[in-house]
């Protein structure tokens, strides 16, 4: 058992909300952190939502998400790179101090052709993110997303990345939805561990079966992912930020989002 000092809910995961709403009903059940869907700012100034969750006495952990780097066309390419820069300037105003990049995939191009494109990619928008003192943090996305979502499927390739640019402002996010399964994940954990390079822990679970790829994830403790022996690994690695509850479900979605909201501290407190 431990307190709420360091969760954190991504606002995707309470979806049917509204931010507006999402700040208070997290604040008011003891949530300290927040992580943004650029989504949730539609429509929004980034400026004044910062100063609602700040003066609610909440942080700003992160905004989610830029990337997306890879297209057929030199024209989206670019499209891409103005919508990263785009994202860095929101995450200026609204007070996030990290990006989560999503590398992106198109399906039929080569692996190794986006994988340049996402290097590509990073290389023009880290300069402005070091002047407006925002990390950009990839997170590697399990396979099963390689075709459409990420080239970059395990630690191993972010790490690598990350190592190309050796840049204080570029790092990983640790995602155990993605890399549980990852067959030295430990040793890659602290290898970015000992470079300073995890910028975040995102936490879920692998429900068996899955019944949707990408909106079934399972509440801690609903699945097969040892989440306190990987919390463990970040924090031996000298990880001491927030523990980023992201939870995309059709399921919970459809639920009464203060009963979800409950179930979702519960089961943080019991398995994390
Ligand atoms: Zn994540």
């Amino acid at each position: 058992m431990e307190d709420l000092a360091q969760l954190c809910i991504h606002t995707i995961t309470t979806k049917p909300w509204p931010i507006e709403i999402a700040i208070e009903k997290y604040h008011a059940q003891g949530v300290r952190g927040i992580s943004v869907w650029r989504q949730a700012l539609d429509g929004r100034d980034p400026f004044e939502i910062g100063k609602r969750i700040r003066s609610a006495n909440m942080n700003v952990v992160s905004l989610c998400r830029g990337g997306f780097f890879p297209d057929p066309d030199p024209a989206g390419q670019q499209k891409a790179i103005d919508d990263n820069l785009r994202a860095i300037d929101q995450a200026a105003e609204l007070g996030a101090p990290l990006i989560v990049l999503v590398p992106g995939a198109i399906p039929g191009q080569s692996l190794s052709k986006s994988c340049t494109q996402i290097q590509k990619g990073i290389e023009a928008i880290l300069p402005r993110a070091i002047e407006l003192d925002i990390k950009l943090g990839i997170e590697a996305l399990h396979p099963m997303y390689a075709d459409s979502r990420s080239t970059i499927n395990s630690l191993s390739h972010a790490n690598d990345v990350c190592e190309i640019f050796n840049s204080p402002n570029l790092g990983v996010i640790v995602d155990v939805y993605h890399l549980w399964w990852e067959r030295n994940l430990k040793a890659e954990i602290n290898r970015c561990g000992q470079a300073g390079r995890i910028f975040a822990f995102h936490i879920c679970d692998w429900k068996t079966p899955t019944i949707d790829m990408l909106n079934d994830r399972g509440l801690m403790g609903e699945g097969c992912i040892d989440i306190a022996k990987i919390r463990k690994w970040v924090n031996d690695a000298g990880f001491n930020g927030y523990h980023e509850v992201e939870i995309f479900s059709d399921i919970y979605w459809q639920m009464d989002q203060i009963e979800f909201l409950k179930k979702i501290i519960e089961a943080y407190l019991f398995h994390c």
